[in-house]
């Protein structure tokens, strides 16, 4: 038991969750019946909490591509890249990955986490600095302990903090690479990415996005926020996940580097794992060609983050700082949010639990994720079942008076 001790804060943690009776680990999702609907715990619901943004999960085209590519490659490679697991439709996603970003080389990883762990790690080593955002998703993190560059963190969006701590790396040599999000993963913000870049040009420094939630959702062609911000020439690494918009799995990173394809001996987490199955690289494909040719799917995405993100706040809910499709209510108990969110479960709308210490500001909060694929019958109901319950739970005011008869 002893090499378990260190874990007894967590387990403490966990087992007052359970004693709570809303253990997150305890919603089975029994069937899931389309994009935005599911049987979770027995019961039809609503899913508002998948990453499923453009709602291609059930795309018949990729299905059907997937299955083909089973038929004709089998179901997986069962190598790494640099081994057996290099095959024509793993270089064919790069190719459009890299045509898609308007770049010339990209790199197909396993997962979106990989990306980041070989990619961070790999570009910046010891006499070098890595530069990341305070509030980064796990896989920087781990990114920033798999390589050997000393670490710096800056506040959270603030370009003033990142000049500020670049300034005192001015004169040391080594490169420097800033790491930043498009649409952070908690709290659906977007990093302020023109005054990154100004400060990225000021010290010389290379700029590396992650748009894991952003590719498929912003910019006039899906490429993210680099796309909307018109910062793309100054970002000089793209790094992304098909688990989300492109409802499979796996991940990548498009650059115009020059040497680029370097990396493919020496980053590890690229080399030491198997690629991806031809059914993903497959469907991926199908998916991104839905993403390039369907741009009423982003229409309507943001239109229905506006109506999900609008409806909450008008109701009193303090929600995150913009209508992007992760839509996050703040509620800072633990209990309250815990309680809260398993009452949702129970009448059939599934989202996200956010606690401490994975959320920013040790708050506690609900995430949903809105899809394209939901209508506004879906998001409607979310909204109502939402305002009810949190009138009950007294975290959001009663209705307002009717005076009209
Ligand atoms: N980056 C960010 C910002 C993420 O939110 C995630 C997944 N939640 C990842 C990377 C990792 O993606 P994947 O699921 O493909 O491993």
């Amino acid at each position: 038991m002893a090499i378990l001790d260190k874990f007894s804060t967590l387990a403490a943690r966990y087992d007052a969750l359970k004693q709570s009776g809303s253990d997150p680990f305890s919603v089975k999702f029994d069937d899931i019946i389309s994009s935005v609907e599911g049987v979770v715990n027995g019961k039809r619901t609503v899913l508002f909490g998948t990453n499923n943004y453009l709602g291609l999960t059930f795309d018949p085209v990729a299905m059907e591509r997937s299955i083909e590519a089973i038929r004709q490659h089998g179901t997986g490679t069962t190598g790494s890249r640099i081994a057996n697991g290099s095959y024509k439709g793993h270089e064919q996603l790069e190719r459009e990955l890299a045509d898609f970003y308007g770049r010339k080389h990209c790199m197909v990883f396993s997962t979106g986490y990989q990306a980041n762990l070989a990619m961070i790690s790999t570009l910046v080593g010891k006499d070098d600095h890595l530069i990341i955002d305070a509030d980064s998703h796990a896989s920087i993190y781990d990114a920033s302990r798999l390589g050997h560059a000393p670490v710096v963190r800056f506040r959270h969006n603030n370009p003033d903090d990142l000049a500020k701590r670049l300034a005192r790396l001015k004169d040391v040599p080594g490169e420097k690479l800033i790491v930043a999000e498009g649409i952070y993963s908690m709290l659906g913000d977007t990093a302020p990415l023109k005054e990154f870049v100004d400060v990225k040009r000021e010290f010389g420094a290379y700029l590396m996005v992650d748009e894991a939630h952003s590719m498929g959702v912003l910019g006039q062609r899906g490429r993210g926020l680099a796309e909307r911000e018109g910062v793309e020439e100054d970002v000089d690494f793209v790094v992304g996940t098909f688990s989300k918009s492109l409802a499979s799995v796996g991940g990548f990173c498009v650059s115009s580097i020059e040497g680029f394809d370097i990396l493919r001996l020496a980053a590890r987490p690229y080399m030491f794992t198997a690629s991806l199955p031809p059914s993903i690289i497959a469907s991926t494909i199908s998916a991104l060609e839905t993403l390039r040719h369907e741009p009423q799917r982003r229409t309507k995405l943001r239109a229905n983050s506006r109506r999900f993100y609008n409806g909450l706040k008008d109701a009193g809910f303090t929600v995150g700082p913009e209508a992007n499709p992760i839509v996050a209510v703040i509620l800072n108990d633990v209990a309250v949010a815990t309680a809260f969110w398993k009452r949702l479960i129970d009448e059939g709308m599934y989202l996200n639990l956010a606690l401490p210490p994975a959320t920013p500001n040790s708050s506690a909060f609900l995430r949903s994720s809105v899809s394209a694929a939901h209508n506004d019958e879906h998001i409607d109901f979310a909204i109502e079942l939402m305002t009810r319950v949190g009138r009950e739970f007294g975290l959001i005011p009663d209705a307002e008076p009717d005076y009209s008869n």
